[in-house]
């Protein structure tokens, strides 16, 4: 293990592409006593160093929004242009799980491998997903071609966590699907933990009420404790799907406002906390 300084420092930005209005009821198990609005965004996320560039999650396309009744902002496939970047350069993306949302765009990245858990793919192609509860996450004709990819030679099929690069790791954090992934990353403020949807909202880890879809309602419970131990403090964690992180940090530029924050700078005020951090 090298030494903390000698890591490299990587920059990380929130790209938004599509928000949704949602109810208050419709982010917690059980529901919720507020009858309120509770709006939902879609991210993709970059991770850059000086000599590499890391995608996590791909999105959904246009097509997509408009079958599934989502407000597309607009394709974070081409938002990347913003960060000096272009898909086609791009060698690594990492999925944190196969839904639809953060695997749809896959075949934009042609000089990609794929960093998946095992455990994902072998959900997204198993027993539960008969059952439309599980499935209604995944696009089978995306699954399928993860398979071809996997074929192709294209894949890494990782189990358990997996250093992929100096001070670049991932670690499942299943709960949401059988095989979610965390990634863990080393900033100039600390290290930093794109939670993905091991937490939807911040919420969601703040008062232990996992989000409404789900495989495995106690690991979703565990989840939010394997982010907080990995992350540097409460203001380390990123969430999912939730709007506040547009409001937590800026735009890396003027003309980026509400369509990209960097996340390795501080937030503007602390982000919410859970009573079980301990750092
Ligand atoms: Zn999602």
């Amino acid at each position: 293990m090298p030494a903390v300084e000698s890591l490299p420092v990587y920059e990380v930005y929130a790209l938004r592409y599509a928000t949704r209005a949602a109810r208050r009821a419709e982010h917690f198990v059980g529901g919720d006593p507020h009858d309120a609005d509770m709006p939902m965004d879609y991210f993709t996320w970059v991770v850059k160093s000086a000599t590499r560039a890391f995608i996590v999650d791909t999105g959904f396309t246009a097509a997509m929004a408009t079958r599934r009744r989502r407000t597309y902002l607009r394709c974070p496939v081409d938002s990347l242009e913003f960060l000096g970047l272009k898909a086609e350069s791009i060698e690594d993306v990492i999925l944190t799980h196969l839904h639809y949302d953060h695997v749809g765009n896959f075949a934009r990245f042609p000089s990609a491998r794929f960093h998946l858990q095992e455990r994902e793919l072998h959900y997204a192609t198993g027993r539960n997903m008969k059952y439309p509860f599980f499935a209604h996450g995944f696009e089978v004709e995306e699954v399928i071609g993860i398979v071809r990819l996997n074929y192709a030679g294209r894949v890494e099929l990782h189990s358990g966590t997996v250093d992929l690069a100096p001070g670049l790791t991932l670690h499942p954090a299943p709960g949401h699907t059988a095989g979610l992934q965390v990634v863990r990353i080393h900033t100039r403020r600390g290290w930093l933990v794109l939670a993905s949807d091991s937490m939807h909202f911040f919420e969601n880890m703040t008062s232990d009420r996992p989000f409404t879809v789900g495989y495995h309602l106690g690991e979703m419970v565990e989840a939010f404790r394997t982010v907080e131990k990995l992350a540097a403090s409460p203001d380390h964690i990123i969430p999912g799907h939730d709007p506040l992180v547009m409001q937590l940090y800026r735009a890396p530029s003027p003309e980026l406002e509400g369509v990209c924050v960097r996340l390795d700078a501080d937030p503007v005020r602390p982000a919410p906390a859970s009573p079980h951090f301990r750092r």
